[in-house]
């Protein structure tokens, strides 16, 4: 069989929105629930007298999976057509957050939820902010329990209406809005006989229309220089590719130095031939046709399509360090192989990571706290937007000896002065 590619979604909502209801929903309904384990929990419900819920079947799910082996109970999969579907869900914000700016996982795009009887609450306005807080930007609204208010048109419009424009004011701009009935699988993975007026995709097509975004080889060449060796009166260039790829011939620039060469060898170690590429993931080495100065911590790239250089950035960062990160105050940033000495020069906005909500102070940032902040290092720093490359697009701060925060790079910024 054709391999599937894998594609992270996180689905988030209002608690008792439905979003256990949504999921077992569509797990039942792709057949991606484990032989007999529908029957054995409407059986259950049974013998309990208590009301078959779909949403016990994501509970039962998940129980089972956490008996079988440890792993992150939150993610389950599905497969449908040619991909496989990672589902995360959300529960503890804290810990996705923190996953999701320490590039331990990688939410591809979002499943925002919405109880069309209830509306709009202030933890659905919280959600969109912390999905523009993340650069997560394909996203789709599921407007659920259309049921409750008599599958009426009306009554969805003005729960997309209100919604959408809150999400513009984030520059978040859904895919779709999607009314449906979790309880009775209106447009989640079948087009609902109950809304005629609907033309748009279900929720399982919907999904389908997300776009993979470019990884991998796919992307611009990123090589960040870990080490220079001297060798044999050769000059060899080590570190990994963490974007695209690398080849002989291929015109280099050295960012923020800005120095160019030719690449001129690929060294490799216990191979009889020297390859003429290195994609990316791959660690090696190469030589230049001319020895020019290059240090550890500049990114190399092809000279068409190089990082962006600047010493400020808007960032979004998760903050864990026993005292807070504070303004005026030094810390050493690492960015792929580079480290500088940094500088909270402005907090624009503070969230509680657990709550998500936000908090007063300009001044400092507390442990599990979230910030939009402007950073502004020493030196000049090569780098990329996170959504356009994320191995560098992403850094650490450092306190002391020990890492401390994490960040992702959202804006370049030009020098205040400039
Ligand atoms: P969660 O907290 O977001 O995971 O919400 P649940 O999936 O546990 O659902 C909360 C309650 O809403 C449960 O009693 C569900 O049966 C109910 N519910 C979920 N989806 C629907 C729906 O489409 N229509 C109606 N009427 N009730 C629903």
């Amino acid at each position: 069989a054709p391999e599937r590619e894998n594609f992270q979604i996180v689905f988030v909502g209002h608690v008792d929105h439905g979003k256990s209801t949504l999921l077992g929903r569509l797990y039942a309904d792709t057949d991606s629930l484990p032989v007999g384990h529908l029957d054995k929990v409407r059986d259950i419900c049974a013998k309990q007298g208590k009301v078959f819920e779909y949403a016990f079947l994501f509970d039962a799910f998940l129980e089972e999976q956490e008996q079988g082996i440890t792993i992150d109970t939150a993610r389950t999969f599905f497969n449908w057509e040619n991909r496989q579907y990672t589902i995360i869900d959300a529960p503890g914000h804290k810990e996705f957050l923190k996953n999701m700016i320490s590039g331990a996982a990688r939410a591809e795009a979002a499943v925002l939820l919405i109880d069309a009887a209830e509306g709009v609450q202030e933890q659905s306005r919280r959600h969109g902010y912390m999905l523009s807080l993340l650069g997560i930007r394909q996203v789709v609204v599921v407007v659920n329990k259309m049921d409750l208010v008599g599958y009426n048109e009306a009554a969805f419009a003005a729960v997309e209406a209100e919604y959408r424009q809150f999400l513009r004011g984030l520059h978040l701009e859904p895919q779709r809005f999607i009314p449906a009935s979790a309880r009775n699988g209106d447009n989640v993975a079948q087009k609902s006989a109950h809304m005629p007026w609907y033309r748009g995709a279900t929720l399982l097509e919907s999904l389908n229309h997300f776009v993979k975004p470019p990884q991998g080889a796919d992307l611009p060449l990123r090589f960040p220089i870990q080490d220079v060796y001297k060798f044999d009166f050769r000059r060899i260039l080590a570190g990994r590719v963490e974007a695209g790829e690398l080849r002989v011939g291929d015109t280099l620039v050295f960012s923020p130095s800005n120095k160019t060469a030719v690449v001129k060898s690929i060294e490799a170690f216990n191979v009889p031939i020297p390859p003429q590429s290195v994609s990316a993931g791959r660690s090696s080495g190469f030589t230049l046709d001319e020895q020019i100065f290059v240090e550890r911590g500049e990114i190399a790239s092809l000279r068409e399509c190089p990082p962006e250089v600047s010493d400020r950035f808007r960032a979004n960062i998760f903050w864990m360090g026993k005292t807070p990160l504070q303004k005026k105050k030094k810390y050493l940033l690492r960015l792929a192989t580079k480290e500088v000495v940094m500088e909270l020069e402005e907090i624009i906005e503070t969230i509680d990571a657990s709550s998500l909500s936000p908090l007063t102070s300009k001044e400092l940032i507390e442990k599990d706290d979230v910030a939009e902040v402007i950073i502004k290092t020493k030196t000049p720093v090569a780098f990329d937007r996170y959504s356009d490359c994320t191995p560098t697009g992403r850094f650490v701060i450092i306190a002391g000896y020990d890492i401390c925060g994490g960040g992702i790079v959202m804006e370049p910024l030009k020098d205040e002065q400039e």
